[in-house]
């Protein structure tokens, strides 16, 4: 009889976490994220976006004539705001990075306070995500630097993959900062149909680990994208995958930690 109920304890117990788990499973809706690099930039596709009825989340480069005024656009409207923080690549035009970049050749402390400017040049950010910055991702120091800042800050961090040598997801999680890595780019081929084939990756990624995480663009590319993803829409509705901000693709509690002040 003793060793019945030992046998039996577990299984009770096991039974009786099931209810939780079948809640859990009920709240497993589909999500994922299009954040559009660049605001700040071009403008090319910003007015489709902003305002647009797909709940994308605007990644506004700071220091430049529009970094204001597409940040406070973006949050009347209702959409998530990052900082799109500019960083050195190993390759590339100088002019590409605009003003202030994040450099190499920067001390900790510099890099520190350039970011803080950032997110002042860049109002309601609750994120941010690198522009280009191959060379700097790579930078134990200059990521330390940042992701202390987003940490005193509260800003999660989507890497975006401009190097697979990214200091940013060893650093994020030894700090315990919440960071989500890019899946896919959208517009790396500038075709409405390249951006939709883009698209229907995202959705099978999404399908396969239950959330997704794309990158698109405005600018030069910026209509071409907004349009493929426009009509794409009806195939993430019929797929049942709901597009958020990339906010809500991190668990509620660190959700709740960093956002609510
Ligand atoms: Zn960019």
């Amino acid at each position: 009889m003793k060793r019945f109920a030992l046998i039996l304890i577990p299984f009770l117990l096991l039974t009786m976490q099931t209810p939780a788990s079948a809640e859990k499973n009920n709240d497993k809706q589909l999500k994922a994220a299009i954040i559009i690099d660049d605001f700040g930039g071009g403008t090319g596709g910003v007015r489709d976006f902003l305002e647009g009825d797909i709940p994308i989340t605007a990644a506004v480069m700071p220091f430049t004539e529009h970094s204001k005024e597409h940040a406070e656009w973006a949050h009347k409207n209702g959409f998530e705001v990052m900082v799109h923080l500019p960083m050195q690549p190993k390759k590339g035009k100088r002019s590409w990075l605009g003003p202030k970049p994040i450099t190499v050749d920067l001390s900790h402390k510099e890099v520190k306070q350039r970011v803080k400017e950032a997110l002042k040049s860049v109002p309601y950010a609750v994120g941010l995500n690198n522009h280009m910055g191959s060379l700097a991702v790579e930078d134990e120091e200059v990521v330390r630097a940042i992701v202390e800042v987003a940490k005193e800050k509260k800003l999660y961090i989507v890497d975006s993959g401009t190097s697979p040598k990214s200091k940013f997801p060893q650093i994020a999680k030894e700090m315990n900062v919440p960071l989500l890595k890019r899946d896919v780019f959208l517009d790396d081929i500038s075709s409405s149909s390249h951006v939709r084939k883009q698209m229907n990756r995202l959705a099978k990624i999404t399908e396969f680990t239950g959330r997704g995480i794309a990158i698109g663009h405005v600018g030069v590319t910026g209509k071409v994208c907004s349009v493929g993803i426009f009509q794409s829409m009806d195939e993430f509705k019929r797929r049942n995958i709901k597009i958020v901000p990339a906010s809500q693709l991190f668990a509620t509690k660190l959700t709740e930690q960093y956002l609510i002040p």
